[in-house]
């Protein structure tokens, strides 16, 4: 048998339902807080993410699934959101004055090379907001209840705590760097890989899954900020604190991506420790990817940690729409009529069933009970003989006797 490849899902039946309507939560929050979608191709040049997302970055130097085309080039699938969309908004000068602020959503796979496991997968999908030109206190606070009203939306409430940081940038943060490679050369032991960020970039090893916590002594980058960065990071505190979420400032927290500059956040489920919504401010990467200096910010919720934490709390987001009518019918006249009325009342909005294997009244009642349809219709040569159709509603089980051109208003409730 084949298998399809590890750290892949099949979706199907209510998980599938599920996930759409997930996704459809999203847009509608979205298009609350006004935001535009935009849609990207899944595969990009790998000079993008080596450019964007930093050579020295987990998600470039180990996890991209990459490959060359029949001309040699250099291509990966998406391993974030972040980077393309910056891409698209460049190629296709979407910063031009009249289109700013440029607020828009994407929604997709994503690909990286992990280790599979509860909640990581090497397909998975992003829920992601990005916004252009905007670069204030206020914002900062928008995009953190947006993260938490989708939630909300869901109502996901429980175990979610949001954590929010400040990353210094410029002189500010080579002085922190400085002395945070001073405090690592006083502990012992950091992995293979941290010798390597120690070298390269050292800031990742707040990041590091295995060492990060040996340094949780060592200096604080909050420290070296400006006075202005402080109160914002404070006043961004405060204020969601008062909105009422659940909010704690967490000064060891940066994120796995280099491109972030200033508010960074996360939204974690505290009952496994993983971060279901994740991003913050990248003021630099427009230009760095080469457009114009415009400030920027965004966040990418999670799919499947989003699913999983659904199944958990058995939330259910789908709204079921119940089939109208379920016709039985027991004669080749009746199966010629009845796809005449399913295609007439489906023109009409109704959800509409049958089942072509019914061969007789008791297998034709087994597929309603299961088609847990609102009315049942048993058409025979009789009733056509005498345009005469017996409607039998589930719940009361009391029929309605109509006319062939009377049944779709009676079910549109017209009569
Ligand atoms: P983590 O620390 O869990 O590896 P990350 O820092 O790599 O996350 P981002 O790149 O910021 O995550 O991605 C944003 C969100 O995408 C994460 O918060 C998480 O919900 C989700 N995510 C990241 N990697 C995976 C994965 N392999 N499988 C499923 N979801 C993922
Ligand atoms: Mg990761």
């Amino acid at each position: 048998m084949i298998q399809k490849p590890r750290g892949t899902q099949d979706l199907f039946l209510n998980s599938a339902a599920e996930w759409n309507a997930v996704e459809e939560k999203f847009r509608k929050v979205l298009n609350l807080f006004n935001y535009g979608e935009i849609i990207t191709p899944m595969f990009e040049s790998k000079e993008l993410f080596v450019r964007g997302v930093g050579d020295t970055s987990d998600i470039v130097s180990k996890e991209m699934y990459e490959f060359t085309d029949k001309k040699g080039r250099e291509f990966v699938l998406r391993p974030e959101g972040t980077a393309p969309t910056v891409r698209a908004l460049i190629e296709n000068k979407l910063y031009i004055p009249e289109n700013l602020p440029y607020k828009t959503f994407y929604i997709g796979p994503i690909f990286r090379y992990e280790r599979p496991q509860a909640g990581r997968y090497r397909q998975f999908n992003q829920l992601g907001v990005e916004t252009f030109g905007l670069d204030s206190l206020n914002h900062d606070i928008e995009l953190i209840s947006l993260g938490d009203s989708f939630l909300k939306e869901l109502n996901i409430e429980k175990d979610i705590i949001v954590q929010i940081n400040y990353l210094v940038t410029g002189e500010e943060r080579k002085k922190y760097e400085e002395q945070l490679k001073k405090y690592i050369l006083s502990i012992k032991n950091i992995c293979d890989d941290c010798q390597k960020r120690f070298k390269k970039n050292v800031l990742r090893i707040l990041d590091c899954k295995i060492d990060s916590s040996k340094v949780k002594n060592g200096p604080k980058m909050f420290e070296f900020a400006t006075e202005n960065n402080k109160e914002r990071l404070n006043e961004t505190f405060r204020q969601l604190k008062e909105m009422g979420l659940k909010v704690e400032i967490d000064f060891n927290l940066v994120r796995g991506l280099d491109y972030y500059t200033g508010l960074v956040f996360e939204f974690k489920n505290i009952k496994t420790n993983q971060a279901i919504i994740a991003g913050g401010s990248y003021n630099n990467l427009v230009e760095e990817l080469g457009g114009p200096s415009i400030p920027a910010s965004g966040f990418a919720i999670g799919l499947e940690r989003i699913m999983l934490i659904l199944n958990e709390q058995k939330i259910k987001v789908v709204e079921e729409k119940e089939i109208e009518l379920f016709i039985i019918p027991l004669s080749e006249q009746a199966q010629k009529l009845t796809n005449k009325l399913m295609l007439e009342a489906r023109r009409k909005n109704l959800k509409i069933d049958t089942n072509w294997n019914i061969k007789n009244l008791k297998n034709g009642f087994k597929s309603a009970e299961k088609a847990k349809a609102k009315n049942i219709l048993v058409i025979g040569d009789n009733s056509i003989a005498n345009n005469q159709y017996s409607i039998k509603p589930q719940l009361t089980g009391e029929p309605v006797e109509l006319k062939y051109n009377q049944i779709i208003s009676y079910l549109k409730g017209e009569k």
